[in-house]
């Protein structure tokens, strides 16, 4: 896809994280049974029913509206820290001037790196740390990457899997310093973190619910 992004692509993406989390929400739950107190599955169903409802037909018809939206939604969906973040990681989006008329994989990378940098002023984890950050920060990396290279939108977007996934994948070794897993330390070595590990499902999904859309579908 080389044309502008619509916010029905947007919640194309967003019905694609959803399914993703659905799936394997119990997952989650059990891999925060390890880290923290089990109920992050629980947590982002709540995010993705709230994101869905922000992006449904009959809402705001511009991205930036429902990205605003989606992230007080979020934000307010319980006291968790996943949902803290990833409330201010949407809303944040829409701070990008991108938003306003995405052309293409480089606006698209640009209105999530507007979400990143809200996350950051949010969090000081880093990659290595054990977080969510381990796999939001390589899949805007990639995405980023993937534009610059030219690539469609859903190309970017399987880039974007891919590294999150991988930065996902790479939680298991390390040592938890962030959230409640920081209290269980070296407990948590041979354990995904759960809001890694969920991280790189909704970019799946947003990488299968646009590439679907377009007949573009692979595998991520
Ligand atoms: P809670 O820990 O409040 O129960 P969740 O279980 O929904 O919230 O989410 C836990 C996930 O949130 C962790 O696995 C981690 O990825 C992420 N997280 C927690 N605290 C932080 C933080 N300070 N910075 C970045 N990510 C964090
Ligand atoms: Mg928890």
């Amino acid at each position: 896809m080389n044309g502008g992004i619509t916010k029905d692509d947007f919640a194309r993406m967003i019905g694609g994280a959803a399914a993703s989390i659905r799936a394997q929400h119990a997952l989650l739950s059990e891999l925060d049974c390890a880290a923290g107190d089990g109920d992050h599955g629980g947590a982002m169903l709540r995010t993705v029913e709230r994101l869905e409802k922000a992006f449904a037909p009959g809402g705001p018809e511009d991205l930036k509206t429902c990205l605003q939206e989606a992230g007080w939604s979020v934000l307010g969906a319980d006291g968790g820290a996943s949902s803290s973040l990833l409330g201010i990681f949407f809303g944040g989006m829409a701070d990008a001037p991108a938003c306003g008329a995405p052309a293409g994989a480089s606006d698209l990378a640009a209105i999530f790196e507007a979400g990143l940098a809200a996350v950051r002023r949010q969090t000081k984890a880093q990659p290595g740390d054990k977080t969510m950050m381990d796999a939001l920060v390589p899949a805007i990396a990639a995405l980023r990457a993937a534009a610059d290279a030219g690539k469609s939108v859903t190309e970017a977007l399987h880039d974007a899997a891919g590294a999150a996934h991988s930065g996902a994948e790479a939680t298991r070794n390390l040592t938890a310093r962030y959230g409640r897993a920081k209290f269980l330390g070296e407990q948590t070595r041979g354990h995904l973190d759960p809001g890694a590990a969920s991280t790189g499902l909704m970019f799946e999904g947003f990488y299968r619910g646009l590439g679907e859309s377009k007949g573009e579908s692979g595998n991520a």
